[in-house]
């Protein structure tokens, strides 16, 4: 099925037919992958809940990121990343 037509069926399917068939992608079984990464958001330094990406400087290689639950806020360079997980 290529692309036009996963449109037309899905389009179809948001109109109510829903006998056309889906894509062929199992999503019950997807799992999602938390690998760590620079970019990618990381573990508050003060209370470890997971942060908010704010910017990715890729001239400068660091990412700024701000913790949803106190607020703090750091920021990492691509430098830094991979001492700490190296
Ligand atoms: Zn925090």
């Amino acid at each position: 099925m290529n692309l036009s037509e996963r449109l037309s069926a899905a389009k179809l399917r948001r109109e109510g037919f829903e006998d056309v068939p889906g894509p062929d992608v199992d999503v019950e079984s997807a799992e999602p992958v938390h690998s760590p990464g620079w970019g990618k958001p990381g573990p508050c330094p003060r209370c470890t809940t997971m942060g908010e990406v704010d910017f990715i400087d890729l001239v400068r290689a660091i990412t700024s990121q701000h913790c949803p639950s106190c607020g703090f806020e750091w920021v990492l360079s691509r430098a830094d990343f991979d001492a700490l997980t190296s």
